[in-house]
């Protein structure tokens, strides 16, 4: 049978506690595996002030933060938190506190309108609303929408010049009422064994098809592929003189924390391997060599879009990069020619591929550790633990060379949708995850060829093709629609819709081409004034007469992604 595992030679996998939470597991446990981080290196820096965050301020305001939060609103196992935020040295405080109570994590996107984060905020029955000051406005239209009252909303940061200071709580006000009071709640401790099903994070992911649904994440998930990454880097293995990361480098945190590769690739296995990490707020890119710089920082974990402007971009040339060590890029493809011009803008820096999934926790492949760094175009090497297939359309398994989807298992792997079992029966199927990707398996390492899977990664972000046909169907104009991806040599892909009108609207269009043109502008804004940026059309719209289904009505989304490749080439 065609199975493939992690390389000949890989360091083995240290012990996955199964009772511990993540909390635990990152601030009270010493596991043998944890690499030891030099005395005074902090855990956190803010990348504005350069304050640096210690391992006990961390602890404090976590402990400090739980105390108040169910003093407060009473929050307990398994009541939900949603954190509406950038990137801020508070975000894993808010999630810390959380776990300690028992109650889940649902980190959401700040850019999301006030309907996506609705959305977000009922599916997964958020109790406690936590936002970054600049957000609250939408926050509380939000609120207000799904029915959650105003003061479950709570402000991280406050700022003096913020209408609404003084209205809400705040995290800091709520760490020192929490620190001034004796404990009132009895941590959530695991019984051996429940770490694999108590849930952790709700994490959003559009799957394989339709909208964007919650992924049910257990702690166990998330500490399975921390150590699974510390194996594969050989931080645990003595015998391994030089390693692509120590203890005292410092990364730079600049890819969201609410994405699953921000939050356990960047912020849980960078602080568990025991680097610092400066902490960015928001993207852009001259701050951003400017903060490399400024900080020294020794590792980059970047999306595809940002390592094309650090190729492309004049400005890079004056900032001396020569300090960073390690580059790696997720979350989408990179291709082979970036990779070799990176390599010429970070000459002292080993640079590769990651590939994982919200529904895998992260990591599936990985470049470097003991093995090489990666083949121009592989996402890396099966991590330790990992175990994967390729499956033809049949379901007959693929050899190795042939081309197929890739069904993965590991100790890593989500549990389901929250509350969707047809589309947790389609994805998570006897312990296997499948992930919608096309692939080719070659020395254990992953060649991601293809995507089977609706989903369009707008700057490494996902953006669901049946949530943008959903609201375009809500257009007076609109008889059916069909959004595909287009490539983009900046966001790696964008989105393009296929529409057919309604009679009256298509009659109005024949007969006047200036017409057409505006109803596309109007089409287009009836996205943008409802969505986040990155899910805006900015492939453009197509008018067609009908869009291509299968007998039983399903779109054939392949024959129209192929067709808009052709017309938009003609450009
Ligand atoms: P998400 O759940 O948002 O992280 O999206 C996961 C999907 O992103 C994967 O199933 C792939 O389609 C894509 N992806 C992630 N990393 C890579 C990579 N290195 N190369 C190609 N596609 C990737």
């Amino acid at each position: 049978m065609a199975e493939f595992h992690p390389p000949h030679g890989a360091s083995p996998l240290p012990n996955i506690p199964d009772d511990l939470s993540i909390p635990q597991f990152f601030l009270d446990f010493n596991h043998p595996a944890r690499p030891v981080r030099p005395h005074g290196v902090p855990w956190l820096v803010e990348d504005h002030t350069a304050r640096p965050i210690a391992f006990d301020e961390l602890r404090l305001r976590t402990a400090g933060l739980a105390n108040a939060l169910s003093s407060k609103w009473n929050i307990a196992e398994n009541d939900v938190i949603c954190i509406y935020s950038p990137n801020h040295v508070d975000y894993p405080v808010c999630i810390w506190a959380t776990h300690k109570l028992g109650a889940i994590v649902t980190p959401a996107n700040p850019g999301y309108s006030a309907d996506e984060l609705v959305h977000q905020l009922t599916t997964t029955s958020t109790k406690l609303l936590l936002v970054y000051t600049d957000f609250l406005p939408t926050a509380l239209s939000a609120a207000r929408l799904a029915g959650l009252p105003e003061d479950r909303i709570v402000v991280i940061e406050p700022s003096a010049a913020s209408p609404f200071n003084g209205k809400h709580e705040t995290v800091s006000k709520l760490v020192s009422f929490g620190s001034s009071k004796p404990q009132n709640f009895i941590e959530r401790k695991l019984r051996p064994g429940e770490a694999k099903t108590k849930v952790a994070f709700y994490s959003f992911s559009s799957g394989t098809t339709g909208k964007p649904k919650a992924v049910v994440i257990p702690h166990y998930a998330c500490i399975a592929n921390v150590l699974q990454k510390v194996a594969h880097y050989g931080l645990n293995d003595p015998s391994l003189k030089k390693k692509h990361m120590n203890p005292g480098e410092v990364a730079i945190a600049v890819l969201p924390f609410f994405h699953i590769y921000g939050l356990v690739v960047v912020m849980h296995y960078l602080l568990f391997a025991g680097l610092s990490l400066v902490v960015v707020p928001k993207f852009n890119f001259t701050e951003f060599l400017k903060s490399i710089v400024r900080h020294k920082i020794t590792h980059l974990f970047l999306v595809p879009p940002q390592i094309v402007l650090l190729c492309k971009h004049p400005a890079t040339k004056n900032y001396d990069l020569s300090h960073v060590s390690f580059c790696a890029s997720g979350a989408a493809p990179l291709s082979g020619e970036l990779m070799s011009s990176l390599r010429h803008i970070l000459p002292n820096a080993a640079i590769g591929q990651g590939y994982g999934m919200t529904e895998t926790c992260t990591t599936i492949s990985l470049m470097g550790g003991r093995q090489r760094m990666g083949t121009e175009g592989s996402a890396g090497q099966l991590i330790p633990g990992i175990l994967a297939r390729v499956v033809h359309p049949d379901g007959s398994l693929c050899k190795e060379g042939e081309q197929g989807e890739l069904v993965v298992t590991g100790p890593s792997m989500a549990l389901g949708y929250l509350n969707n079992i047809q589309a947790t029966d389609e994805t998570f199927v006897d312990g296997w995850v499948r992930t919608g990707d096309e692939v080719i398996m070659r020395n254990s390492e992953v060649f991601v060829i293809d995507r089977l899977k609706e989903i369009i990664k707008v700057k490494g972000f996902q953006v669901a093709p049946a949530e943008l046909e959903g609201h375009l169907l809500l257009h007076p104009a609109v008889a059916d629609a069909c959004v595909v991806p287009i490539p983009d040599d900046y966001s790696g892909e964008i989105p393009l819709a296929y529409i057919v009108l309604r009679e009256d609207a298509q009659k109005r269009v024949l007969k006047s081409p200036r017409e057409g043109e505006q109803l596309k502008a109007a089409l287009k804004k009836h996205v943008a004034d409802t969505k986040i940026a990155y899910k805006r059309l900015a492939g453009g719209v197509i008018f067609i007469d009908a869009i291509p289904k299968n007998p039983s009505g399903k779109i054939l989304r392949r024959v129209l992604r192929d067709q808009a490749r052709v017309q938009v080439s003609q450009r």
